[in-house]
């Protein structure tokens, strides 16, 4: 069975964080909070949230976030797995949306280990890998360690031991030349329960041994988790009664309220562990003592895992006095509980997995509704707030050659009076298409030309990138393929054509001084007779298909 929590760190926490001097900065306490273990998890989720609402004052969006995280992570080791993930996945899609690194690499990180615990192993390296291709270069080197431990861990989990001890063996020796104990501690110990889990005993305890040497002679005091990875080991070994020395120190140790809070599972983990040792050993009396209390307390606390382990050790303990009755009731229980564990396990998984769809959905229903604010139910079209806003950030950003189109349709009162409204519905949704068509294709990099409807029968053409020569010619084309529209279906032998006023913005140009200045072209246009483009008060020389270069025959253009 599992030792200790699967969750970063591996087997559990590796050091005690001893608390460190009073960082100066939001970003220095950010830092420090980063890099507390999970081992006071209220207090650290408390220091969190205080942290997030100083960022959010600061206006520190990326800052606000990274303290959010801490949060999750912290929630997640208090069981509360669902709305972890849904955070994390909430920061994701605003780190992936910003393209922003630093976030991403601390939201891959945290998803790969939600994905370990949950028993996808695949899904949980995919994000590691994920986490380490979006590591900034700027972070420092021992944030690179963690997140290579991290590596090895998902690794590991996968059954990849070969790649993960690479891993394992790469942080240990950067983290022993820039003389990061506490840190080398806790990857020793992940890297111990990682080659008892695979198996090589050998190599688990020169990491033990190493691991206990590292924490004697730098002062690096050992949780809970590394306790149990030791005495997990040495039971494996049949060196019980070291596993039973070590098992009862963390007992101790446990006793005195050493180990602040949280790790129950490794405390738990250490009890089941001191039974199983004491049993090997032949004291009977003492394993039922540890077990005893292990049963009940796994139980109370709802720790599943322990207790599904410490059935099955009742079992194993009730076989070796041959109690075989109760051997066999306690291995029926050990079966059914065993059972739950899975299907609890499941549904876990099941929810994760809906909360993540949960917040993909609800973050796709929002951006419809952004998009919906920003459209014409009729045609389709961006709307005139849309308009109003893009155009005043495209003036803002100074574009060079920024042009623009008024554009309203001839005489279009009378297609309601002569036909119907729908008719008039169905011509101004077909000058739409036309319009967006031939605006698309003269479409050249960013930002993009864009059609708005303002209102009625009136459009915009807003021009980035062209000055007023090309936007001319590009009405000029509008006007042209408007009035050789086969109109016939709609309007029997009437042409609906358009009229056009241009404008260019310049330095001090505002959206109504752009809006003034084409409208009054627009007039013009108007009073010339119509189906006419003019800039600058003169009209635009009309042009026929073979002038518009480059030229595509009429029919080929009006196609949809
Ligand atoms: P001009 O060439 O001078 O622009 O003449 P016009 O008839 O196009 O101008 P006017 O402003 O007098 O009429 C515009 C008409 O557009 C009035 C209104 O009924 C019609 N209209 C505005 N919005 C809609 C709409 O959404 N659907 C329909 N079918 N008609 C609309
Ligand atoms: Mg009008
Ligand atoms: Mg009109």
């Amino acid at each position: 069975m599992e030792a200790a929590v699967e969750q970063w760190p591996r087997g559990g926490g590796g050091v005690i964080d001893t608390g460190a001097r009073p960082p100066a900065s939001l970003a220095e306490e950010l830092a420090a909070l980063e890099r507390v273990r999970g081992f006071d998890v209220r207090g650290t989720l408390a220091a969190a949230r205080a942290l997030r609402e100083r960022a959010s004052v600061a206006q520190d969006d990326v800052a606000e976030r990274r303290a959010l995280l801490v949060e999750a992570d912290m929630l997640d080791r208090l069981g509360d797995t669902s709305d972890s993930v849904r955070l994390v996945w909430d920061v994701h899609e605003w780190a992936l949306r910003r393209q922003h690194g630093g976030l991403r690499a601390r939201t891959h990180r945290l998803l790969s280990s939600v994905f370990q615990n949950l028993g996808d192993a695949p899904s949980g390296l995919e994000h590691a890998i994920s986490a380490m291709e979006a590591l900034d270069e700027e972070e420092p080197e021992v944030v690179r360690q963690r997140f290579v431990t991290m590596l090895a861990d998902a690794l590991a989990t996968a059954g990849s031991y070969d790649s993960a001890r690479e891993r394992y063996e790469a942080a240990e020796r950067d983290l022993q030349r820039l003389g990061e104990m506490a840190e080398l501690v806790h990857v020793l110990n992940n890297h111990a329960y990682t080659e008892y889990e695979a198996g090589d005993l050998r190599r688990a305890d020169q990491l033990v041994t190493r691991l206990l040497t590292v924490a004697e002679t730098h002062g690096v005091g050992l949780t809970a988790a590394a306790r149990e990875t030791v005495a997990s080991i040495r039971v494996a070994q049949g060196r019980y009664a070291e596993a039973v020395e070590v098992a009862e120190q963390a007992m101790d140790f446990l006793a005195t309220g050493r180990f602040e809070e949280i790790d129950l599972q490794s405390e738990h983990a250490l009890m089941l562990t001191l039974a199983k040792a004491r049993r090997l050993l032949g004291d009977y009396v003492g394993a039922d003592l540890a077990l005893q209390g292990c049963l009940a307390e796994s139980s109370r606390r709802g720790i599943a895992a322990v207790y599904v382990g410490a059935l099955e050790e009742a079992a194993a303990a009730a076989a070796e006095v041959g109690d075989f009755e109760r051997a066999y009731q306690l291995h029926v229980v050990f079966h059914a509980e065993s059972e739950a564990l899975r299907s609890r396990e499941r549904e876990v998984a099941a929810r994760t997995s809906q909360a993540i769809f949960e917040t993909t959905e609800a973050r796709e229903a929002a951006q419809r509704f952004r998009e919906q604010a920003m459209r014409d139910p009729l045609t389709g079209l961006f709307n005139r707030r849309y308009f109003d806003d893009q155009v005043n950030v495209l003036l803002a950003l100074g574009e060079p050659g920024l042009s623009m189109g008024l554009l309203d349709l001839d005489h279009f009162k009378s297609v309601n009076d002569d036909f119907s409204h729908e008719t008039g519905d169905k011509v101004l949704v077909t000058v739409s298409r036309v319009l967006e068509r031939v605006v698309s294709s003269a479409a050249r990099g960013t930002p993009r030309p864009f059609v708005a409807r303002l209102g009625g029968e009136e459009f915009a053409l807003v021009l980035p990138g062209l000055d007023a020569a090309a936007a001319v010619e590009l009405c000029e084309r509008i006007r042209l393929v408007v009035a050789e529209h086969p109109w016939s279906a709609l309007l029997d032998d009437r042409v609906q054509t358009v009229s056009i006023g241009v404008a260019q913005a310049r330095a001090g140009s505002s959206v109504a001084s752009l809006l003034r200045e084409a409208d009054a072209s627009l007039y013009a246009a108007k009073e010339s007779g119509r189906d006419a483009v003019v800039y600058s008060g003169s009209a635009v020389p009309r042009r026929a298909w073979r002038d518009i270069i480059p030229m595509r025959t009429p029919s080929e253009e009006v196609l949809p």
